[in-house]
């Protein structure tokens, strides 16, 4: 968990937090594959109070761990992006009033509109920075520009080896 405590510009309007954050996160799956990341992100960048909700901008880098899309062999691929993301403050009611309807859909609607929600003063950003590194993540990786690949055949690394298969 990387939290930050933005009690500072809760309840001033125009107020701006700088952070820098190193955010270490979760393996993900994509297309059955799993995407790792070996070292945390770095994360640096702002958070403004605009009248209530809250614009946190930053950029992220680090490494991703995959496997080549046509060798399988591993891959480690730099990976740099920009963060953009709106916040609401909304304090949790739903604790104490197991089924509160409106609750459900205050979130519903927030999410809905794209809008990260947080509950108390401390905002936790691996899930911000998570869901932006998700979205990024290329949807092929490769060991090299001129990867050959399988054999579709027997399934051998044309990279390291000939087989007798083609023609
Ligand atoms: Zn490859
Ligand atoms: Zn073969």
């Amino acid at each position: 968990m990387a939290e930050l405590d933005v009690t500072k510009i809760l309840r001033s309007y125009g107020a701006k937090l700088t952070f820098e954050e190193s955010v270490l996160l979760e393996p993900m799956r994509m297309l059955g594959e799993v995407i790792e990341f070996p070292q945390p992100f770095a994360v640096q960048g702002s958070i403004v109070n605009r009248d209530g909700t809250f614009l946190l901008e930053a950029t992220a880098s680090g490494t991703i761990e995959a496997k080549c899309s046509l060798c399988g062999t591993p891959v480690s691929v730099p990976m740099e992006l920009e963060i953009e993301e709106n916040l609401i403050h909304h304090p949790n009611r739903r604790m104490k009033n197991g089924n509160d309807k409106s609750e459900a859909d205050f979130m519903y609607e927030a999410e809905r509109d794209g809008a990260f929600v947080f509950t108390t003063h401390m905002l936790d950003i691996s899930k911000i920075v998570g869901d932006n590194v998700f979205l990024n993540l290329p949807s092929q990786f490769f060991c090299s520009a001129d990867c050959k690949g399988l054999c579709p055949i027997c399934g051998k690394n044309r990279n390291k080896e000939e087989c007798k298969c083609s023609n």
